[in-house]
């Protein structure tokens, strides 16, 4: 029903755009552009009346579906300035093929990504002025889909919403990339075999928040999650996927259904086996990472997502026993992989795998 989507544009007019933040006082996630890209879909219609139009608050029914059974998924991903000057996004048709497993998984509409994607091309455009210019800065894209249909049944709605906001963001790690301390959650698990791990969803998050504030309340940034069944493998770290480089292996856990198959998890496993180093997506368990750090063979770790692209682990703590991983320095290999990947992102290095569109 969508070969007919047009996109309407209705701008900001010029005396009301809004002021932008200075580079140095960007925050995650707190500045909005002045335009959103919307859509409706209905059963009846298939999706329609598509705009770029201003950055606006919503008026839904208190009924809507959203806010009582939780069909919210979402995106993340990043718009760059290149040195040409044009607008560049990294894996936006990889975002939004994965948006589309999270709206099958939650019986939400698929999205049309080709049209999607071109109007994500035209606002990033648009927006250009508000792409931060400073090293390390992106302006952050955040897809999502919520069910508008008021009803208090249990089912899937009738009616949807999917809006395209967007947000400068500055160097994740102000003051160089300080490794962080992780806390492995034994008690709460993110996900469950079966379950709705492997999509973003909204309530996948709000999940999470309990043992964030146990880890936080532990001087930990962020939680090691391990496997939901025996607490025994480790999944992921925080809202990233997470590596270990013990001896010369190179190490991820598999997507076996409770792990969010990141985007930059693939482009690092695909710059590693390029690269020739021995690559293993493999289950791995916390004894395994906790001898590994005590024999000395643990050299390095990390996570890796949109936001931060590669955040060095510096330390894991376990039942109260604290571990430090490479004297609570980044690795050698992190520093190699962030530095090749934010290369290819800003368009300074070649893009073998033509992840830049
Ligand atoms: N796991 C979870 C739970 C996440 O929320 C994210 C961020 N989207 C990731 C992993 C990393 O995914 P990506 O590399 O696509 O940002």
């Amino acid at each position: 029903m969508w070969e007919n989507l047009d996109v309407a544009l209705e701008k900001v007019s010029v005396e009301n755009l809004k002021e932008k933040p200075s580079s140095e006082n960007l925050c995650f996630g707190s500045d909005f552009t002045d335009h959103m890209f919307a859509m409706t879909w209905s059963r009846e219609n298939g999706w329609h009346d598509a705009k770029i139009c201003p950055y606006h608050n919503l008026v839904l029914d208190p009924a809507a579906m959203v806010f009582h059974y939780g069909q919210a998924i979402f995106e993340g991903m990043k718009g760059y300035k290149g040195k040409d000057g044009q607008t560049y996004m990294f894996r936006p048709t990889d975002n939004l093929e994965r948006m589309n497993q999270s709206a099958v998984r939650l019986c939400m509409p698929r999205l049309p990504v080709d049209k999607v994607l071109k109007s994500l091309k035209a606002l990033l455009y648009l927006e250009k002025d508000w792409i931060p210019e400073a090293p390390g800065s992106s302006l952050y894209i955040r897809p999502t889909m919520i069910a508008v249909e008021p009803s208090l049944g249990v089912r899937p709605s009738e009616k949807y919403y999917f809006f395209v906001i967007m947000s400068p963001v500055g160097a994740y790690y102000k003051e160089g990339c300080n490794p962080t301390k992780i806390y492995v959650s034994d008690e709460q698990a993110r996900a469950v075999p079966g379950g709705v791990g492997n999509i973003k969803t909204a309530g996948n998050y709000a999940a999470s928040l309990y043992t964030a504030e146990i880890a936080r309340k532990k001087g930990c940034s962020q939680v090691l999650w391990l496997d939901a069944k025996e607490f025994k493998y480790v999944e992921e770290v925080g809202t990233s996927n997470i590596f270990f480089r013990i001896g010369d292996e190179l190490i991820t856990p598999p997507l076996g259904g409770s792990i969010l198959g990141g985007i930059t998890r693939d482009s690092i496993l695909k710059l590693a086996r390029s690269w020739g180093l021995n690559v293993s997506e493999r289950k791995i368990t916390i004894e395994e990472v906790l001898r590994a750090s005590e024999d000395g063979t643990l050299l390095e770790s990390f996570g890796t997502g949109t936001a931060a692209v590669i955040s060095p682990v510096g330390e894991i703590v376990y039942k109260d026993k604290s571990y430090i991983i490479n004297a609570g320095k980044a690795g050698e290999l992190s520093q190699r992989l962030y530095a090749e990947l934010q290369g290819i992102q800003y368009g300074e290095l070649e893009d073998p795998f033509k992840w830049v569109e």
